[in-house]
């Protein structure tokens, strides 16, 4: 039964049992109208109470800037996971960057947008992937790589270089987007503070609602909801008003396409999705109710006014963190962690057994399944072993995880 079993998976990752007891009801019955939460329109008063909740939610969590001015932040709800994600970014930028060039000149714009670029921080399996759509998307010469984390290792993954060794070059004026992903779920790198960079854009799938976030730092965030936040199916997207209509303008698509660039799928149409309040389709209006709810618990964990909310739902995520690595550390002869001290993941802590062990870890993941520990292994393309310590895997949970790590380290 769910209660036996500590589930450490990547995403989709474990949920507030709570919440989904009230799931099981709402999508028979929601609100007693005798209509299940999955029937009703997108478009009725009940889908836009749920909406209108899970954003001025999630304003409170963050603390994102409600205005309507440039300053203000919108709340979209996507759909096309994180990964949709990767190229709607791609096509919004481009769009903002070529928007405003042609807005400064109308002559020799062929000439002037060849110098476009979007800076790429590769420091993990996920950031490498959004980087890769954007070659595809507009071609490799638009896209800089200002930093590649293997290089400093061996080829792989596992450290974060210093900004000062990053080859940004050309004019900032030039940097349409600056692209990071702030927790690299496969690898477990994640960012200890945001880096500097020109329309910085995070992808926040793995560490969304974990710690505090300078949303004002960034020209946008977004994260599938599958992990911390919620059900499969919903990818949530904060944009700086600055950043869309009127604020700003957006490129012609004729323009677009004259000068080789792609014109982008309205469903990921950011400025779109922002002008109909995330209802230009049909949105699953059930995911949003499920965020709804996580965020709601988040809220009542953390009483009061006091900005942002999510400090306290931080402090536990570091605890947990901290119980597990010290415990690997402890017995670095048996476990090694994958990424440098420096940049361990809260969220996602990888580690190999007796140093990549073929059968070590198989012995290791049978002895954690045979006590109900499920989730553990590591990525397809990595192997290892990972422990996923999102919002719902509670203090006990991680608990029984460390007593197993002792455990199979004495034995
Ligand atoms: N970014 C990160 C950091 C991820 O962990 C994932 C999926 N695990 C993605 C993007 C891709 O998300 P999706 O599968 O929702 O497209």
């Amino acid at each position: 039964s769910r209660d036996q079993v500590s589930y450490f998976g990547a995403g989709p990752a474990p949920l507030p049992t709570p919440v989904l007891e009230e799931a099981s009801k709402v999508l028979l019955n929601y609100n007693d109208s005798g209509i299940g939460i999955t029937e009703i329109s997108h478009r009725s008063p009940e889908a836009n109470a749920i909406l209108a909740h899970t954003q001025a939610s999630l304003r409170k969590l963050l603390d994102i800037p409600e205005s309507e001015g440039p300053d203000g932040y919108q709340i979209l709800f996507l759909q096309g996971g994180g990964s949709g994600e990767f190229s709607a970014v791609v096509y919004h930028m481009v769009s903002l960057w070529v928007g405003a060039l042609a807005k400064k000149q109308q002559q020799g714009i062929d000439e002037a947008a060849k110098r476009m670029r979007l800076d790429y921080l590769v420091t993990g399996s996920w950031s490498l992937k959004a980087s890769q759509e954007a070659a595809r998307l507009i071609g490799a010469e638009h896209v800089n790589v200002i930093t590649d984390a293997r290089r400093c290792r061996d080829g792989k993954f596992g450290v974060i270089p210093s900004e000062d060794t990053y080859t940004r070059t050309g004019n900032n004026d030039d940097v349409a987007l600056t692209y990071y992903c702030d927790n690299e779920t496969v690898d477990g790198v994640e960012f200890p503070s945001t880096p500097s960079g020109q329309n910085l854009v995070a992808d926040m799938s793995s560490n969304f609602l974990s710690r505090p976030v300078d949303v004002r730092q960034h020209a946008a965030i977004f994260g599938g909801a599958q992990k911390n936040v919620g059900t499969t199916g919903i990818t949530i997207a904060i944009v700086s008003n600055r950043i869309l209509p009127p604020h700003a303008e957006m490129a012609d698509s004729k323009l677009l396409r004259k000068l080789g660039l792609s014109v982008g799928p309205i469903v990921l149409d950011w400025p779109t999705i922002a002008k109909n309040n995330s209802l230009y389709n049909t949105l699953p209006i059930f995911d949003v109710w499920i965020a709804g709810q996580v965020m709601q618990r988040l809220l009542e964990q953390a009483p009061g006014d006091k900005s942002p909310r999510i400090a306290t739902q931080a402090a536990e995520s570091n605890k947990k963190a901290e119980l597990i690595y010290s415990v690997l550390d402890k017995h670095s002869e048996v476990y090694q962690v994958v990424p440098d001290k420096s940049v361990r993941s809260r969220m996602n802590i990888c580690f190999r057994v007796k140093r990549g062990d073929a059968d070590a870890e198989k012995a290791f993941l049978k002895g954690a399944e045979g006590k109900g520990l499920m989730g553990l292994k590591g990525h397809r393309s990595v192997g290892g072993i990972r422990a996923s310590n999102y919002n719902a895997v509670s203090v006990a949970a991680v608990e029984k995880l460390v007593a197993h790590l002792e455990e199979f380290a004495k034995a």
